[in-house]
């Protein structure tokens, strides 16, 4: 199988992405085998369910939650987007968040953040993001196209004083 390169995950790490050269969509991550000083984990399967989520809503934003524990993501859950222009914004479907918030009071996975494609735009907060942020500290993940057509992903706190770059690692998941 021939795979080629097509993001390294943060300036710190030495993990990629990598998908077959025949293909449109992500079909194999490498996964690391440390962690350590990653600001976040966040499963191999989770963001390929990510991914997937972004190249089938393409070209409106798909978005979904970021089920887990603490700093590691576990599960992607993808939702509908309710925004009145999801070709360019995104809005989680209000049911699908009440239900998540449900379930982590009954003991289920915490919502971690939450996650969204600029399908058309730079895997970073777009000034929209930046004014609709609720400041919470949740985890925001971005993806969008990179300049090969396969989706680049990046991770941010959504902080008091704005956004902020995180740094992950990809784990068995
Ligand atoms: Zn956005």
């Amino acid at each position: 199988m021939e795979y080629i390169q097509i993001r390294k995950f943060s300036s710190s790490s030495s993990f990629f992405i990598l998908r077959r050269r025949s293909e449109t969509r992500l079909v194999r991550i490498t996964r690391c085998s440390h962690s350590l000083g990653m600001d976040l984990e966040i499963t191999d399967h989770a963001l390929a369910t990510l991914i997937h989520c972004a190249a089938t809503c393409a070209p409106n934003e798909g978005c979904g939650l970021m089920l887990g524990w603490g700093r590691k993501v576990g599960t992607a859950l993808p939702t509908k987007n309710v925004a009145a222009d999801p070709a360019c914004h995104f809005e989680i479907d209000p049911l699908a968040l009440i239900a998540a918030h449900k379930a982590a009071r009954h003991g289920g996975p915490e919502i971690v953040g939450f996650f969204h494609s600029h399908p058309n735009g730079l895997a970073r907060p777009s000034a929209t993001d930046a004014a609709l942020a609720a400041r919470d500290g949740k985890v925001w993940a971005i993806a969008a196209p990179d300049r090969d057509g396969a989706w680049a992903i990046t991770c941010w706190h959504d902080g008091p004083d704005g956004f902020e770059e995180l740094s992950y690692a990809v784990i068995a998941g």
